[in-house]
C-alpha cells in the first residue's frame, strides 16, 4: 500500500519531528494534540527545524513552503484520522492514554489503515489488543531529533501481518530512514539496553561516585560515545525514562532494572531536562 496520507497523534518532541519528515517526503500530514496551542507549538518547532535545514542547505525554500503547506492542525481526534491511511501515535508515554487513543483512532479511521505507535516501551501487542484490527498495528519507533536520526526500530505485535510490516518498512526508506525489526519485549531492542545504562549514570550521581560532568566525559572520551548518558537523558526527557524505566522494571520483573531514586525525585520536582531547563544539567537561553 502506497501511503500518501499520514495523522500524526501528540505534537510535542517526538510527534512534530514525525510530521517533519513525512511533510517533507511529500506526504500529506494531519497533526493532532490536545489543544490547540499545542498542536501550533509542534507546527513552529517544525518550521524552526526546517529553517535550520534551509541554513544548512539540506532543504530550498522552496521544499520548506511546500512540506509545511502539507501539514495541517487539529485537535479533533476522529478529524485528524478519518482520511488516513497511516496513523502515528506520539502522545504520552503512559498506558492509558495510549490505550483511549488506540480506541478512538480504531473506531475513526479507515479499516484498511494501518495504525502505528512510536512508544519507546509499551507492549505494541497490548495496544493493539484493544483495536479490532490487531493485524495492522505496529511499533514505528523513530529517534530523538527524528529529522536528523536514521533508525526506526520496527516493532512487530504478536499479531502483525507481513502486509502492515512491508508496508511500514517501505514508507520508512521513502522517508530516508533505516528500519530494523524487532519482536514486542519491554523496551525492545534499544531502550532494554540504553535505559540501564542511563540508570546506572544516575545511580552514580546519587552515590557520589562523580559529577554529571565527569561522568558524561568519561564515557564520550572513554567509550567514544557521542553524548554524555546524563546529557542524552536531559535531552530525552527525564519523566520519559522514568516511565520507560517503570515499563521495564515492571514488564520484565528484575530488580536490576528499579529506576533510580534520584531519577524519580527529579521528576516529582518538575526537573525534566532540556523541555524545563533543568534536569541533571541547567539550561540557559543558549540550551548548550
Ligand atoms: P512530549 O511530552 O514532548 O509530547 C507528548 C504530546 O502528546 C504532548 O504535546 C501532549 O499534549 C500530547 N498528548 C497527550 N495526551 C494526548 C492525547 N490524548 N491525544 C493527543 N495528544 C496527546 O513527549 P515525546 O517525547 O514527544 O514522546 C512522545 C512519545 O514518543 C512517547 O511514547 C515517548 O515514549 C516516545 N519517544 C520519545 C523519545 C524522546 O526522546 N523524547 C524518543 C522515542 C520515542
Amino acid at each position: 500500500m502506497e501511503i500518501t496520507r499520514v495523522a500524526v497523534i501528540g505534537a510535542g518532541t517526538m510527534g512534530n519531528g514525525i510530521a517533519h519528515v513525512f511533510a517533507a517526503a511529500g506526504v500529506q500530514v494531519v497533526l493532532q494534540d490536545i489543544s490547540l496551542d499545542s498542536a501550533r507549538n509542534g507546527l513552529g518547532a517544525v518550521r524552526g527545524n526546517m529553517e535550520r535545514q534551509v541554513k544548512k542547505g539540506t532543504l530550498s525554500p522552496g521544499e520548506l513552503t511546500a512540506a509545511l503547506e502539507r501539514i495541517t492542525l487539529t485537535t479533533g481526534i476522529g478529524k485528524a484520522v478519518q482520511d488516513a491511511e497511516l496513523v502515528v501515535e506520539a502522545a504520552t508515554e503512559d498506558q492509558g492514554i495510549k490505550e483511549e487513543i488506540f480506541r478512538a483512532v480504531d473506531s475513526a479511521a479507515p479499516p484498511e489503515a494501518i495504525l502505528a505507535s512510536n512508544t519507546s516501551s509499551i507492549s505494541i501487542t497490548s495496544l493493539a489488543a484493544v483495536t479490532g484490527r490487531p493485524d495492522r498495528v505496529i511499533g514505528m519507533h523513530f529517534m530523538n531529533p527524528v529529522p536528523v536520526m536514521k533508525l526506526v526500530e520496527v516493532i512487530r505485535g504478536l499479531a502483525t501481518s507481513n502486509e502492515t510490516a512491508s508496508t511500514i518498512a517501505a514508507i520508512c526508506a521513502r522517508l530516508g530512514k533505516t528500519s530494523v525489526e524487532v519482536n514486542d519485549y519491554p523496551g525492545f531492542v534499544s531502550n532494554r539496553i540504553l535505559l540501564p545504562m542511563l540508570n546506572e549514570a544516575f545511580f552514580c550521581v546519587m552515590e557520589g561516585v562523580a559529577t554529571p560532568e565527569a561522568i558524561d566525559t568519561v564515557m564520550k572520551l572513554g567509550m567514544n560515545h557521542p553524548m554524555g548518558p546524563l546529557a542524552l537523558a536531559d535531552f530525552i526527557g527525564l519523566d520519559v525514562c522514568l516511565a520507560i524505566l517503570t515499563v521495564l522494571h515492571e514488564g520484565l520483573g528484575d530488580p536490576k532494572y528499579r529506576p533510580c531514586p534520584l531519577l524519580k525525585k527529579m521528576v516529582a520536582a518538575g526537573r525534566l531536562g532540556r523541555k524545563t531547563s533543568h534536569g541533571f544539567y541547567d539550561y540557559g537561553d543558549g540550551r548548550t
